[in-house]
């Protein structure tokens, strides 16, 4: 094992921090950049998480503790290459512009000021474009070149493969498909605007069909599970009842299922992508939602009987991918430096 195929990918998001040390693996004999060869395996040989801080400076010391407590974990005393995903609009310089979800945060150069703490380069990119490029390179991904991947977690983040091309757009903030209006009288959203579509199919979006239920008088399995207060469910509540089978937790799951593929199938319409992934914190709630929405997407799309099918596959590395993709985008920088 030689240092230079460690490497430490974070994903933070918008209530914890993911770090990883990822060991990446040539698969064939070659001095070539194995990303760029597609010949490489990965292990994930530690992991930890954190709270995630609303303040820019305690962001970056928490980022700095994370780096050294995998380092130290693992006993490794050399620099290795540091990968950070961050949510929201992230420039080409690593600067964390505008996060809707990380209120008290705006225009932190995350790459900057980590780097200096460090006392080594970082490399940091959009969240949402980390975990499209594992899942791109090694992942659900990895036999197309035209890839939509859409993560739901606190909020929905999204990244695209346009002919084989990881696309960021002019300033790097292409992808923040969690902010399309989906309804202009819906409600109010931390990024200013209203109904945007990471309130209704996200985790928190989950959570909110929920309470909605909940405050309706349905879903006492789900008020049961929130401690008998509707105005407590969140996402998990309704999930775990409805993978116990319960008919009215199913039932907030169909609709929540119709708002994902309300959304997957606008993106589709401006897209054309010949698969979409799934990521994020919820694709690991067994994919009780990924039928519903399969099902309503199916419905949705334009043209259905004159286009090939367009699949909707969860992500392989799961929650993982975009601390995964974040050392992935790490090693590939190192690589070309
Ligand atoms: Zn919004």
């Amino acid at each position: 094992m030689t240092s230079s195929n460690i490497t430490i990918g974070i994903d933070v998001g918008g209530t914890k921090i993911l770090g990883v040390v990822l060991l990446i693996k040539r698969t064939t004999r070659g001095d070539s950049n194995p990303l760029s060869t597609g010949s490489f395996s990965l292990e994930i040989i530690q992991e930890l998480r954190e709270k995630t801080p609303n303040d820019g400076l305690e962001l970056i010391d928490s980022l700095f503790k994370v780096v050294s407590e995998l380092k130290q974990a693992l006993s490794i005393e050399s620099p290795v290459p540091v990968g950070v995903g961050v949510p929201g609009l992230v420039d080409h310089e690593g600067s964390l512009r505008f996060s809707p979800n990380l209120t008290a945060i705006r225009s932190l150069p995350v790459a900057k000021l980590l780097a200096e703490k460090l006392a080594q380069p970082v490399f940091v990119d959009n969240d949402a474009t980390c975990a499209l490029r594992a899942e791109y390179l090694i992942g659900s991904g990895s036999n197309y070149k035209d890839v939509l991947l859409v993560t739901l977690g606190t909020g929905i983040g999204g990244g695209i493969v346009s002919g084989g091309e990881i696309v960021t757009g002019a300033y790097g903030f292409a992808g923040e498909i969690g902010h399309m209006v989906v309804d202009p009288f819906g409600p109010i959203c931390p990024c200013g605007r209203r109904g945007c579509w990471e309130r209704y199919a996200s985790g928190s979006g989950l959570g909110r069909l929920g309470r909605e239920a909940g405050l309706a008088g349905v879903a006492k399995t789900v008020v049961e599970l929130a401690g008998g207060d509707p105005e407590s469910i969140k996402g998990e509540h309704v999930t775990a009842a409805a993978l116990a089978g319960d008919l009215e937790a199913l039932g907030i799951v169909k609709q929540f299922g119709w708002w994902i593929a309300l959304g997957l199938a606008n993106l589709a319409s401006a897209l054309d992508p010949a698969v979409i992934v799934m990521g994020g914190g919820v694709v690991d709630a067994k994919g009780v939602w990924l039928d519903a929405s399969k099902e309503a997407f199916s419905q949705m799309l334009e043209g259905l009987q004159y286009r090939p099918e367009v699949p909707i596959e969860p992500a392989k590395y799961g929650s993982f991918s975009g601390a995964v993709g974040a050392a992935l985008y790490a090693f590939e920088r190192i690589e070309a430096l």
